[in-house]
C-alpha cells in the first residue's frame, strides 16, 4: 500500500533479535534487556498481515540472526505466505558457512554480510572478536550454495578502516558479489561525530574508474561497476544523498514493535494484537499510512544501538 506522500510500502525489515555476537564500535548500544523475542507462529502472522498490505519482500536482521535456533524455521515459514516474492537476510556471517545451505533450501534468497575490513586483526579490534577467517568462509560458502544475491556491507570510519575500501572492492571484482559502503549513521557516539563519515562523493572521487550503472534511478543504493568486474560496487548514503523520498520499507523490531522509519525514534506495540486480525489490519494500515517524510539525523536527532532497532 500507498503511504499519504505516495510511496509504495512493499519491503519489510524484520529483526529477530537484539542478541548479537560482536560489540562494533558503531553500531551504539550494549544495553541488551532479556526480551521475549517474536516466535516463529508470530511472525508468520505478522508477515501475512503485513503480505495482505502490499509487502513482498522481507529481510531478517537484528541483532545478528543467525543466533536464532530456529531460523530456518523462520525463513521457510516466510516464504510460504503468499505474496512473498523475494527473503533476504542481512547477517556478520559468523554461523554462515554451516547455515548456507539450510537457508537456501528454506527458500532465502539471498544474503547481506557485513565485513569492515580484510585485516584479521584490525576485524579483531573492530568487532571485539577475532573471527574474520569464519566470516570470509562464511562468504565463499553462500557464494557455492547459489543464493541469487550476495552482497558484502561495509562501514568505513575515518582512521579506523577507510584505507580497507580497495581491498574490499576487489572482492566485487574477483567475485559474483557485489560490495556495498554504507555512510556511517548517528548510532553511536563515533557516528554523530560528522568528520569520521566517509562519503560516497569521497569515495568516488578516489576510485574514480568506477562507472555508474544504468539501474541507479531509484532506491537506496547507487551501483557502478568496472571493466573486469564480476560483481557491483554500491554506495548507501543516507547522510550525502538522502533517499527517504524513495524509501518502501518497514520495520518491525524483535519485540514486536512496528517502526515505520529508521531515523525516527516512533514505534508502535502491534504483538498484543497478533491475535486480532482486525486490529492488527487497521494499526498496519495507520503506520504506513503516516510513515514519517524523512529521517532527521542532520538535525542532531539521534538513537542509540543499530542492534536495538535492526539494521
Ligand atoms: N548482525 C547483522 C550484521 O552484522 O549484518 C545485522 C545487524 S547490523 C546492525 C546491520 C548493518 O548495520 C551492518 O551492516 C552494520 O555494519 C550496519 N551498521 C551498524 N551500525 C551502523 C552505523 N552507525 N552506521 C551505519 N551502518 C551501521
Amino acid at each position: 500500500m500507498k503511504d499519504k506522500l505516495g510511496r509504495e510500502i512493499n519491503y519489510l525489515r524484520i529483526s529477530v533479535t537484539k542478541r548479537c555476537n560482536l560489540n562494533c564500535s558503531y553500531c551504539g548500544s550494549k544495553r541488551i534487556t532479556k526480551e521475549k523475542e517474536l516466535t516463529p507462529e508470530e511472525i508468520k502472522i505478522l508477515v501475512s498481515a503485513f503480505a495482505e498490505k502490499g509487502i513482498k519482500k522481507v529481510r531478517l536482521t537484528g541483532g545478528e540472526p543467525l543466533l536464532r535456533e530456529d531460523i530456518t524455521e523462520i525463513a521457510r515459514e516466510i516464504k510460504s505466505i503468499k505474496g512473498i516474492k523475494a527473503l533476504y537476510i542481512t547477517t556478520n556471517g559468523i554461523l554462515l558457512k554451516e547455515k548456507a545451505l539450510a537457508l537456501k533450501e528454506a527458500g532465502v534468497d539471498g544474503v547481506n554480510i557485513s565485513i569492515d575490513t580484510l585485516d584479521p586483526e584490525k576485524y579483531h579490534e573492530l568487532t571485539g572478536v577475532n573471527k574474520l577467517s569464519a566470516v570470509m568462509e562464511g562468504f565463499y560458502e553462500a557464494l557455492k550454495v547459489g543464493f541469487s544475491s550476495v552482497k558484502i556491507n561495509s562501514v568505513l570510519v575515518r582512521g579506523k578502516n577507510d584505507t580497507e575500501a580497495e581491498r574490499l572492492i576487489a572482492l566485487a571484482k574477483k567475485n559474483k558479489a557485489d560490495v556495498r559502503f554504507i555512510e556511517l549513521m548517528p548510532f553511536s557516539e563515533q557516528g554523530e561525530n560528522r568528520e569520521l563519515v566517509i562519503t560516497e562523493k569521497e569515495l568516488l572521487e578516489r576510485f574514480s574508474y568506477l562507472v555508474p550503472l544504468k539501474e541507479n534511478e531509484q532506491g537506496a543504493a547507487k551501483y557502478y561497476t568496472a571493466d573486469g568486474f564480476s560483481g557491483r560496487v554500491g554506495f548507501i548514503s543516507p547522510r550525502s544523498r538522502k533517499f527517504c523520498k524513495d524509501c518502501n520499507r518497514i520495520r518491525v523490531l524483535s519485540d514486536g514493535k512496528l517502526k515505520p522509519c529508521l531515523g525516527n525514534d516512533k514505534t508502535y506495540d502491534i504483538r498484543p494484537f497478533i491475535s486480532d486480525k482486525n486490529k492488527l489490519s487497521q494499526i498496519i494500515d495507520e503506520v504506513i499510512l503516516n510513515k514519517p517524510v524523512s529521517h532527521h539525523f542532520e538535525d542532531g536527532d539521534f538513537f542509540r544501538g543499530l542492534n536495538l532497532i535492526g539494521g
